[in-house]
């Protein structure tokens, strides 16, 4: 941390070629080391060579190609108006770098987590230090060497390692500080941070609910539903969490999320290529848990040995279970029925906020319900996970689901800090309410209100 900041210091990072330059060379060396992350990837999390390429590695060359091409306009000074009073002077918006960005990923997506906020961090013209989770141990060594490869160690560095030294990092003081994971933990990251201070994003989870109307496609929404549920084995912060449907759809929503699966997966997933597996015995067996919750309609099967868990529905999971009142996690989706919108919307107000609400209707009166009733971080109607993909908008959550966003241009900016100039003329300018004050107040409060606006 020590050395990132003299190398901050020194000024080095802030010049735009240089961003450039190093943007260039981190998507050489991804494409480099494709390979490795790919096979590091299938070790940790059993994902298949699409899946990760998609969702890790072609997300992150993608995340670089699009900030070279927008990176100037990012990093432009955005002038703005000075009240008549001061003139002449002008006045402007500066993005600054903040030094040293300190990253704590998650397992899930190892790759991606890490990546995505370094492209915005390095774009921003700042240091920055990768804590990879020590839950995906293949992906964090393969990273360390990607890293170590490709920029000088005061520049950008991995530091392996649990917990402790996480702690150890955020008690080195860093400038800013980047968190994805769970909410229990970002708390603690949070209240470390706040000693700098430091600013924080925090990058949560959460249960999100995913709703639908009588009048969905249900075709449709089955297939995007097993989509953005199963991917990664449903160990997504995204994914929709469980489902609830209008009892008039239910039945027919139940039918084709089978056969969503069956045409995903096969009729055994567990000899699927496309299906991941758990990361670790601890979530597997916590898994198993949510099983025993409520009635298989559908999968149910697991190996303990190969971390396998099928793509399952349940039905007639009680509120009060694990199930219902945590974050999943994992391919096990419980179904739930429901007579009127509004008791869906009263349940929703009273869980804490998630990444994102899924809604399946054609109708725009529901969708504004949702949207003045319901609180996320994205609403996203007639489809799941997807929109994280656009770098358009900005990806984050709100309240339990996180702070701060990123993605695109609201990444870079996370990584900025406004910095305000103010200059005016050197010698020439209203002198207004320079003491001794002697004119009568009537008069004096006139030109103020004329000159403050
Ligand atoms: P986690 O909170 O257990 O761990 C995340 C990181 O924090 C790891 O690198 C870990 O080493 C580190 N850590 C652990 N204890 C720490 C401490 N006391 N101080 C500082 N750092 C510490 O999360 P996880 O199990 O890796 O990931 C799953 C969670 O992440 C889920 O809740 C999921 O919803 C969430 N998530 C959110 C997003 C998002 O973009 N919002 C994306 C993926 C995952």
């Amino acid at each position: 941390m020590e050395s990132a900041r003299r190398f901050f210091q020194a000024g080095g990072p802030r010049e735009a070629s240089f961003r450039r330059r190093q943007l260039r060379a981190l998507s050489d060396a991804i494409a480099r080391h494709e390979a490795r992350l790919l096979e590091a990837l299938r070790l940790d999390l059993g994902k298949s060579t699409v899946e990760a390429y998609a969702s890790e590695i072609g997300f992150v060359l993608g995340d670089i190609r699009y900030a070279l091409r927008h990176l100037e306009r990012w990093m432009r000074l955005r002038r703005r108006a000075v009240p008549l009073v001061f003139r002449p002077a002008a006045a402007w918006v500066q993005p600054e770098p903040y030094g040293v960005a300190l990253i704590i990923g998650p397992w899930n997506f190892p790759f991606q987590l890490l990546f995505s906020p370094l492209v915005s961090a390095l774009a921003a013209g700042n240091c920055a230090v990768l804590k990879p989770s020590e839950s995906a141990p293949h992906t964090a060594g393969a990273v360390e060497r990607l890293v170590e490869e490709t920029f000088p160690g005061e520049y950008v560095r991995v530091i392996n390692g649990g917990p402790d030294i996480a702690q150890a990092l955020l008690e080195a003081k860093p400038d800013i500080v980047f968190f994805t994971g769970s909410l229990r933990v970002g708390r603690r990251v949070a209240r470390a941070a706040a000693e700098g201070p430091a600013p924080v994003i925090l990058e949560l989870g959460g249960k999100c609910p995913c709703v639908v109307c009588e009048d969905a496609e249900v075709e449709t929404a089955a297939r995007r539903i097993a989509w953005g549920k199963f991917l990664n084995a449903g160990q997504t912060c995204v994914a929709p969490d469980f489902v609830w449907a209008h009892a008039a759809v239910l039945p027919a929503l139940e039918e084709a999320l089978k056969r969503a699966i069956v045409r995903f997966y096969g009729p055994d997933p567990k000899r699927s290529a496309d299906f991941g597996r758990i990361v670790h015995a601890g979530h597997f067996k916590r898994l198993r848990e949510c099983l025993s919750q409520g009635r298989v309609a559908h999968g149910g099967a697991t190996d303990e040995n190969a971390r396998y868990v099928a793509p399952t529905i349940l039905r007639d999971v009680p509120t009060n279970a694990l199930a219902m009142q945590e974050e999943i996690f994992g391919p096990i989706l419980p179904l739930r029925s429901f007579e009127r919108l509004s008791d869906v919307l009263a349940e929703l107000r009273s869980r804490p906020a998630p990444l994102a609400v899924y809604l399946f209707t054609k109708d725009r009166g529901i969708e504004r319900r949702f949207l003045e009733e319901t609180r996320s971080g994205a609403l996203v109607v007639n489809d799941t996970v997807n929109h994280v993909t656009a770098r358009s908008l900005p990806f984050g959550g709100v309240g339990a689901s996180g702070m701060g966003a990123y993605h695109g241009e609201a990444g870079f900016e996370a990584f900025s800090h406004r910095r305000v100039v103010w200059r005016r003329h050197a010698r020439w300018g209203v002198r207004l309410a320079e003491p001794p004050v002697r004119a009568p107040w009537q008069a004096v409060r006139w030109a103020l209100r004329l000159f403050l606006g």
